[in-house]
């Protein structure tokens, strides 16, 4: 390690419920008010030697129980659920329920309450798809994919985010280059949220290779030639050497939902 970097403290594991309510701070610890974009930098580059649940059970200790996390149960998503199961499992955990997901997705949410007894919300927009559909005359992932992920998941994840000061998300940055300057810890603005990638240094095979050694759940698209999933109008499978995100929005210039891209930067 660096001898600049800060050694990162020892996580500390969530005993589960017969741990002493008392025992817990009832506030999280000291931090600036809002955001000090010095102190974010310098946590996010000293936990860039931390391990993903080092990070999480960071996060926990600075924000819970204004710490959210969203996920769209990917292969990510499954791998922090499972650390946060023993870190923090009240941690409120929600997927954006656009309305068109694949079923097998939300069968997946089921799994995971089944095996680590967190029930992951699902958001949904105002309008149900019928209604919204009629609204526009018709699915508007066909005419203005922008517009239906700003109405079904930007605007979702703000209501969402309404008196949290952090959220979690399964970005790394070797997904994509819209991804690749993720930091560990940085400000979003879009949500006037603290966010934290705690795999944003990890690979897709280090990712896979704790799924397969802990039996993680993991959605069974993924045996389809699925390497990316979001909702199913917008999703393909992907041939053999395309990249991890090939399937998304294929054919138009869209690669991103708008959820982690950093346009609206300080
Ligand atoms: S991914 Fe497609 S269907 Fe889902 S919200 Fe975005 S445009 Fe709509």
């Amino acid at each position: 390690m660096p001898a600049s970097i800060e050694p990162v403290p020892k996580l500390t594991l969530y005993t589960g419920p017969d741990e002493s309510p008392a025992a817990r701070p009832a506030q999280p610890p000291a931090r600036p008010a809002k955001p000090d974009l010095g102190w974010l930098a310098e946590q996010s580059q000293r936990l860039e030697a931390a391990s993903p649940p080092e990070i999480i059970a960071w996060a926990v200790e600075h924000y819970f129980p204004k710490l959210t996390m969203a996920t769209a149960f990917g292969p990510e998503g499954c791998l922090i659920l499972h650390w946060l199961a023993e870190i923090e499992p009240r941690t409120p955990v929600f997927n954006l329920d656009t309305g068109y997901q694949f079923q097998e997705t939300l069968e997946l949410r089921d799994r995971i309450a089944e095996r680590y007894g967190i029930e992951v919300e699902l958001k949904q927009p105002e309008l149900s798809v019928e209604q919204y559909e009629a609204l526009h005359g018709g699915p508007l992932y066909k005419t203005n994919p922008d517009r239906c992920c700003f109405d079904r998941k930007i605007s979702v994840l703000k209501q969402a985010a309404v008196g949290m000061d952090a959220w979690m998300s399964g970005i790394r940055r070797d997904q994509s280059p819209d991804r690749a300057k993720a930091p560990i810890v940085g400000w979003d603005k879009k949500f006037a949220l603290v966010k934290i990638s705690p795999l944003a240094n990890w690979t897709k095979q280090q990712v896979w290779k704790m799924i397969v050694e802990h039996d993680i759940p993991y959605n069974p698209l993924h045996d389809q030639g699925y390497a990316s999933i979001g909702c199913w109008p917008c999703t393909r499978s992907v041939m053999f050497g395309e990249d991890e995100r090939a399937g998304r929005w294929s054919g138009t210039a869209k690669t991103e939902c708008g959820l982690h891209t950093l346009e609206e930067k300080e």
